[in-house]
């Protein structure tokens, strides 16, 4: 196995570890960045970006993510394929195997691994992946143009996939498990106001059926209470947008994580438990979980790093 020592090694490449290798590279700290399974991040498949400051009319995603690399890249920034499978942070420099086959020792290590969709565990989500599950409206949505979908959740997510395979399909049902919405008041009204999305409060979905991938889902409405009710949809296309799973697992010998896995860090800093190892980005917010958050924390674990380096090498 090869071995190449760098200074700052930064792995992901969301919003946070975009941002982080731009602040490190102008300061010239040379990082290399890995850019894990999902090149860009989370928001290479959302639609629209709304909110991020300094696009008043909006931004696509892809397209957001697109010009941050590249800013990284104008200031230097050494910007990789490549995803982190093992690492040793029990001491200095960090070890971190990359694709099973090269080790980078790093003075330095920032993590900005992000969060993966959820699934809700049932047999019937693996049986009919590819032929109609999908955690992508935008990724899969297309497929969908004139036929009946579902979607999973009550949070802004599940909105947002909504509104968008309501514009492409016949009819969209939106499934919560709870009687409400967990969503910004915006996107609810948006979802309410809807012609398209008829939502189901208080239904959870049990199986899935179909000869040919999804024809269906089976749901119960009122879960556990007196008037329980077992209910099939008629559906071509079974969306989830149930929330994330932060990217955590490869550290979790060294570092401290919440029950969630979001690993820990110092409040109002990107700093772990252990000396000159940062976290930014979703797989340290069980929060805020936006892109101008997340970007915002790279920056910092970029400024935190200069300042260990600066101190310790
Ligand atoms: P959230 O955690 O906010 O919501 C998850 C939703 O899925 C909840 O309604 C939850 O129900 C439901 N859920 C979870 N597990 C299950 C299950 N097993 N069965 C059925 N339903 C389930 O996740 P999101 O991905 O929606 O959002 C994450 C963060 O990203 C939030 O902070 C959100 O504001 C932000 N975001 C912002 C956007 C924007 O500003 N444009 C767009 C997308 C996300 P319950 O309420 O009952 O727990």
């Amino acid at each position: 196995m090869s071995t190449e020592k760098t200074r700052c090694l930064i792995i992901g490449s969301g919003p946070a570890g975009y941002t982080a290798a731009i602040y490190a590279s102008r300061a010239e700290l040379n990082p290399v960045l890995y850019e894990g399974i999902q090149p860009g991040g989370q928001l290479t498949i959302t639609t629209e970006v709304e909110n991020f400051p300094g696009y008043p009319e909006g931004i696509g995603g892809f397209d957001l993510m697109e010009d941050l690399r590249k800013q990284a890249q104008r200031f230097g920034a050494d910007i990789r394929s490549g995803i982190a499978t093992a690492t040793d942070l029990s001491q200095s420099p960090y070890k971190i195997t990359i694709d099973g086959n090269k080790i980078i020792e790093t003075d330095a290590l920032i993590i900005a691994t992000g969060a993966t969709a959820k699934f809700l565990g049932l047999p019937d989500e693996q049986k009919y992946a590819g032929q109609g599950v999908s955690a992508c409206a935008t990724c899969d949505g297309f497929f969908y143009r004139k036929k009946i979908v579902a979607v999973v959740g009550g949070g802004d997510t599940a909105c947002e996939e909504a509104l968008y395979l309501a514009n492409l399909a016949s009819k969209v049902y939106l499934v919560v498990r709870k009687d409400h919405l967990r969503a910004s008041q915006i996107m609810q009204e948006r979802v309410f106001a809807h012609p398209k999305i008829e939502i189901l409060f208080k239904h959870n979905t049990t199986g899935l059926f179909g000869e040919n991938g999804v024809e269906g889902a089976h749901l119960v409405k009122n879960k556990g209470e007196a008037n329980e009710e077992k209910i099939d949809i008629v559906i071509d296309g079974f969306f989830l947008a149930i929330g994330h799973t932060p990217n955590s697992e490869i550290f979790k010998s060294y570092l401290e994580r919440d029950e969630q896995g979001y690993i820990k860090t110092i409040p109002g800093t990107p700093k772990t438990n252990i000396p000159g190892v940062f976290a930014a980005g979703d797989v340290a917010d069980p929060y805020y979980k936006q892109a101008i958050t997340a970007a915002a924390s790279g920056c910092m674990a970029a400024i935190e790093t200069e300042r260990y380096l600066n101190k310790n090498t």
